[in-house]
């Protein structure tokens, strides 16, 4: 129970697909008990051709909601279904009279074809399907209510007018719980996919930008950042500085502890280098074990930056592998002057991070 009721919430709250074969057999059953009923009440104002036609409609949906759950082509059935609330309504129009409302089903059949025409994969979205179906369900409308007005009705059960009109109000009312669950169908089914393509959109957002070991930037989308923070320069005199770092004999780490070592190691430098820059600063994996980091403020701002990520990564003891591993970070700093581009500025970080390597390397170089 509690599981039927967790499924329902997450339902309404767009998290969860209707399961269709479901859906349909729910369908079949209610189409069948409804039946049922009529078989019920046409025994009793005693209309043997429409009791008759009811029992094989019983036996018609008691077959379909079986079968749903083996038969995986609703296709046939739904247009089975179609023709079949068609005729019931307008044979029992046309033999009972205007009066009893059983053409007010056929207006359920208009939402209904857009919703099947948009739900079930095998009819593949074509608007034509339900606009032809909603004109057939209008024009045989309109030629019962005519037929209805001027004819009359054919079969006249001895029955009062207040059980005519009992019968009209629980054929609108199902009609209305007809119109509502489609309604309700096609909003949680939108409300789903919604929110699927949302939760997809991010993930390839993620995908497209970001680096999945480091979690951090990836080239790409830093890219857009660095173009701007040139613009903004130029533009605004909004001043900023690149980092670029490398991790120093990070090949030997690979060759002495694995490459799945080296991998921890590239993530716990990310988590480092991101946990000592502001929000508004980016950090970017800029190729194997090298990363760009943008700083939006002056070159003693950018240093100081520098300093504390080459100072904290020095002293991080990094577990991978089982063992505790110890690495460095040589870092070059380069500011934004006049006349920069991202490619100029760029090289003058990466000049300065290989005069930090042939100096020693663990060192940041301005
Ligand atoms: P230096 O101090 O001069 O930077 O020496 P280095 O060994 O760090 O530089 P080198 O360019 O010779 O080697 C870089 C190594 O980084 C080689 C490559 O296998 C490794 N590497 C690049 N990307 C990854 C990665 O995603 N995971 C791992 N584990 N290693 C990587
Ligand atoms: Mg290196
Ligand atoms: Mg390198």
């Amino acid at each position: 129970m509690d599981r039927f009721i967790s499924a329902v919430s997450r339902t309404f709250h767009g998290e969860r697909k209707i399961n269709d074969r479901r859906k349909y057999q729910a369908s079949g059953a209610i189409l069948a008990f409804i039946h049922l009923f009529f078989v019920w009440l046409f025994h009793e104002v005693d209309v043997s051709f429409l009791l008759v036609y009811n029992i094989i409609i019983v036996l018609f949906y008691s077959v379909i909601t079986i079968i749903t759950g083996v038969v995986y082509r609703y296709t046939h059935i739904f247009i089975a279904t179609f023709v079949e609330v068609l005729l019931h309504s307008s044979l029992a129009s046309f033999l009972l009279g205007w009066d009893w409302g059983f053409m007010t089903y056929t207006l359920g059949l208009v939402p209904l074809s857009f919703y099947i025409a948009y739900t079930v994969p095998h009819f593949n979205r074509k608007i034509k399907i339900p606009i032809i179906a909603s004109a057939i369900v209008f024009i045989i409308y309109i030629i019962t209510r005519q037929y209805c007005v001027h004819s009359g009705a054919i079969l006249h059960p001895r029955v009062s007018s207040e059980f005519i009109n009992r019968v009209f109000l629980f054929n609108i009312m199902l009609t209305f719980c007809f119109l509502w669950a489609v309604a309700l169908l096609f909003s949680l089914e939108v409300y789903y996919m919604q929110n699927h393509l949302q939760s997809e959109n991010t993930s390839l957002e993620q995908l497209a930008n970001y680096d999945p070991l480091t979690k951090l930037m990836n080239r790409r989308s830093m890219d857009i950042y660095l173009r701007d923070a040139v613009e903004n320069a130029a533009k605004k005199d909004e001043e900023f500085c690149l980092i670029m770092a490398d991790i120093d004999d990070f090949k030997q780490v690979n060759d002495t502890y694995g490459h799945a070592a080296g991998d921890e190691v590239l993530k716990e430098v990310a988590k480092i280098i991101a946990g000592n820059v502001r929000e508004e600063d980016c950090v970017c994996r800029w190729g194997g074990e090298e990363i760009l980091i943008l700083v939006r403020a002056g070159l003693d701002v950018a240093e100081s930056v520098a300093d504390r990520i080459c100072k904290d990564i020095a002293a991080a003891r990094i577990e991978a592998e089982g063992v505790k591993l110890a690495v460095t970070m040589t870092l070059g700093v380069a500011g934004y002057v006049r006349g920069d581009t991202v490619d100029s500025i760029t090289e003058r970080a990466d000049k300065n991070l290989y005069t930090g390597k042939r100096h020693g390397k663990n060192q940041v170089v301005k």
